[in-house]
């Protein structure tokens, strides 16, 4: 089975080692880009597995049994995994892409795939939780991320964990606890999934060969998939492109760099323009920048000249913006708006 990451091994010990996981329902929480799904499937193939083995201090899934065999071929009979349309297209054995916003249809064209979990998939979970399985042992079920639920789906499943069905192992993996409802949060046991410190995610990175780990981990909010993951698309250059264009003070033009930014993941430069800011606002007050380390001197050039006010209205704005990124409904269009906004920002006067 794929490796447990190795800011999670103290807690993959603990449960493991105990002969039954605690109660029917787990809710592995913590913050994006951390790992928790890699984890959650991880915990299903250990349940699911007919020989476990011993390892340092827990247990861990053969990968050999007919169990593993099924798992790992994504046809377990005994495993369900729950999760919006939009992720189901491309989400990875290693659970490294927690995003997918659009998927290829069997024509060929690209449609929008919805973002929520809908009260129709928890239905269907009736009869895989309610009827016999094929296999003896427990029935899992994976929901990811539980906080896509809709209103109805919550409900849903709320019904299912006040009346556990004997057997049936639910794994709720949220980015986002407080947007579950709390009546779904107390059925389950809570589990604050680790949070690698930088030492340790740097030298995660570097093992998968990134060549500037810091920087990378710093541009991905110090979380460490997503660190991997930019460092792809830095590689793919639009990040370069993103500093050269909007930090060349002489020759700003909107239009330009919005057509230099990808157009099907728009909600990454916004979060660039907010990392971005983050640093000028706080260039100005402390002297410091977080997350644009190679780039003090175009960040202290612009720092100078912007307006204080405005940059905190601005990014309040891109605050606000990042919601509604997932789906533009036209993405140059969305881009120019937000750096036409940066531009007045930067500079008040310009017409
Ligand atoms: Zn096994």
């Amino acid at each position: 089975m794929a490796d447990i990451f190795i800011w999670q091994q103290n807690l993959w010990q603990k449960l493991t080692k105990r002969a039954e996981l605690p109660g029917h329902a787990l809710l592995l929480k913590g913050k994006k880009g951390i790992g928790k799904y890699h984890f959650a499937r991880c915990l299903a193939q250990f349940l699911l597995c007919r020989e476990p083995l011993p390892t340092q201090g827990g247990r861990k899934a053969c990968g050999h049994c007919p169990g593993c065999g099924w798992f790992e071929h994504g046809s377990h009979p005994n495993f369900h995994a729950v999760l919006p349309e939009a992720l189901t297209a491309e989400t990875t054995e290693a659970g490294q892409k927690e995003d997918q916003a659009e998927k290829t249809t069997e024509t060929g064209a690209k449609k929008s795939a919805s973002q929520q979990i809908g009260i129709d998939q928890i239905r269907k979970l009736n009869d895989f939780v309610y009827l016999s399985g094929h296999q003896e042992g427990y029935k899992i079920v994976l929901i990811y991320p539980a906080e896509a639920m809709n209103s109805a789906a919550a409900n849903a499943l709320l019904k299912k964990l006040e009346e556990p069905p004997p057997h049936v192992m639910f794994l709720l993996v949220t980015h986002q606890a407080q947007h579950l409802l709390p009546t779904i949060r107390s059925r389950c046991q809570s589990i604050a999934m680790p949070v690698p410190d930088i030492a340790t995610s740097v030298a995660w990175l570097t093992q998968h060969n990134v060549t500037d780990p810091e920087a990378s981990l710093a541009a991905a909010g110090f979380s460490p998939l997503p660190a991997l993951l930019f460092n792809e698309a830095q590689q793919a250059g639009y990040y370069d492109q993103f500093i050269k264009l909007i930090s060349n003070a002489k020759r700003w033009d909107p239009v330009v760099i919005a057509a230099a930014m990808p157009q099907t993941d728009v909600a990454l430069t916004v979060t660039w323009l907010q990392q971005w800011c983050y640093d000028l606002i706080s260039y100005r007050s402390t002297g410091k920048i977080r997350y644009f380390l190679n780039h003090v001197t175009a960040i202290k050039d612009v720092s100078a000249r912007m307006d204080l006010h405005a940059c905190l209205a601005y990014q309040r704005i891109l605050n606000t913006r990042q919601q509604l990124s997932r789906h533009p409904l036209n993405a140059r269009l969305f881009l120019e708006e937000l750096f036409i906004e940066y531009a007045t920002m930067i500079e008040p006067k310009r017409s």
